[in-house]
């Protein structure tokens, strides 16, 4: 297998699993690799080490203040720098085999809206992007002939046993969630929560942004909203099941009630590879499972009294239009918050319920050619509500 690559967001957990993922591959004999673009924020060494390491054509940072340090870095490279919000929508629009995007949050959007238009497969770890436009970025791929291919874990299990040629043989879908590091935490235990507890996750190792979207279950209800669009389902036929192990990545339930489930090792290369070459699959030095050493598979019901966000985001998937990118702007703009030490853990999900309550009327409707730039119009305005909910709960505190 070869592939033509380019990884938005390289710098971050997906980012670095993904190029750690190639050169075990490429070092097996299973695949080789030509990256045309990395991009990254405000680790330009990390940057320019993976643009040296890939000899990628163009590297950039997201941050314009930051292009002299990555020129410096490249000094000598051969590789092409540069900077800037628009330079990473640029570089996603050049033609290749395969995309990650690994942008956290709406960040992600243009650039993912930008890949998804160039006839690629595109591999989606930015769950943000589909939650605020996840129609319209499903029919921009596969009006350029591409292939969107999901990437996060739950939907990576689901994507690779859901019968897509006939979805009337599901009749639900069921997502697993580990339930994170306060799973069993007393609401007052949950009150005190520092940044620090909420990013330390008991299975996956992540970004602080989705660690702390764990730790709330508003990664889980990002996800539920990330389902029903791949997948084509009403809220209705999407549950979720507390799974603390994460061995069992999600499961598929048939009108005949059989289960099908996806299993594997809470590591994110094992999907990531899964999105690398489907349909065939790519030999690795994978981690492997094994069954009689984890002994036993525990699973309960999630607690929606100390978890919010689960019910939130589910009336916004209900509400459907422009609510989803706004439980997803106020989530992110709470968790921001949050590890700045300006909001508490449980205010986390207050912001988001405040937040969709005040938007409530805004009504903004997508259509399939402007939908990218309704869904951000629609983000910065939210973005604005959540800001003041922030500092009214702050002045309260
Ligand atoms: P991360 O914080 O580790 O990395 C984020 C990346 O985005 C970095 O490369 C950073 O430089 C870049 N970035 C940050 N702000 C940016 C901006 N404004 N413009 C351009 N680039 C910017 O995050 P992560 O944990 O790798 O998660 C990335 C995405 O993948 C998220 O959407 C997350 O929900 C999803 N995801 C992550 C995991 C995981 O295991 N980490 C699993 C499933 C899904
Ligand atoms: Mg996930």
């Amino acid at each position: 297998m070869h592939r033509r690559v380019s990884i938005l967001g390289a710098t971050g957990s997906v980012g670095a699993s993904t190029l750690d993922l190639m050169d075990q591959a490429q070092a097996a004999g299973s695949a080789t690799f030509e990256v045309e673009v990395v991009t990254g924020d405000q680790n330009i060494a990390l940057l320019a080490q993976q643009a040296r390491r890939w000899n990628a054509k163009l590297a950039v940072t997201a941050d314009p203040s930051r292009l002299e340090d990555l020129r410096d870095a490249l000094a000598g490279s051969g590789v092409e720098a540069a900077a800037g919000a628009d330079a990473v929508v640029d570089a996603a629009r050049r033609p290749v085999d395969w995309t990650m995007c690994s942008i956290v949050g709406a960040a992600g959007l243009r650039s993912a809206w930008a890949a998804a238009g160039q006839g690629g497969v595109l591999a989606l770890a930015n769950k943000e992007s589909l939650v605020c436009c996840g129609p319209a970025l499903m029919a921009r791929v596969k009006a350029a002939g591409g292939r969107l291919i999901p990437v996060d874990s739950e939907h990576s299990a689901i994507f690779q046993v859901f019968p897509a040629e006939a979805p009337e043989r599901v009749a639900r879908i069921i997502l697993t969630a580990s339930g994170g590091p306060f799973r069993q935490a007393t609401l007052a235990r949950m009150a005190a929560v520092t940044p620090r507890e909420a990013v330390a996750h008991p299975n996956w190792s992540m970004g602080a942004k989705i660690s702390v979207d764990s730790a709330t279950m508003a990664n889980k209800g990002l996800e539920m909203i990330e389902a029903a669009y791949l997948f084509g389902l009403p809220g209705d036929k999407i549950d979720v099941v507390v799974h603390p192990e994460s061995i069992i990545h999600s499961l598929v339930e048939m009108v005949d009630g059989s289960t099908l489930a996806q299993m594997g090792p809470p590591d994110m290369r094992t999907p990531i590879a899964c999105a690398l070459s489907w349909p065939d699959r790519l030999a690795w030095p994978a981690p492997k499972l094994d069954l009689a050493t984890l002994g036993r598979l525990t699973f309960e019901a999630p607690d929606e009294t100390r978890f919010p966000a689960l019910a939130l985001a589910r009336q916004a998937l209900g509400a459907g239009g422009a609510v989803p990118a706004v439980f997803n702007a106020a989530n992110e703009v709470a968790a921001r918050a949050f590890l700045d030490g300006k909001l508490g853990f449980l205010n986390i999900a207050a912001v988001v319920a405040e937040t969709m309550q005040r938007a409530e009327g805004a009504g903004v409707r997508f259509g399939a050619d402007n939908a990218c730039d309704a869904a951000l119009a629609v983000d910065a305005e939210a973005r604005k509500i959540a800001d003041r909910v922030v500092a009214s709960l702050a002045a309260a505190a």
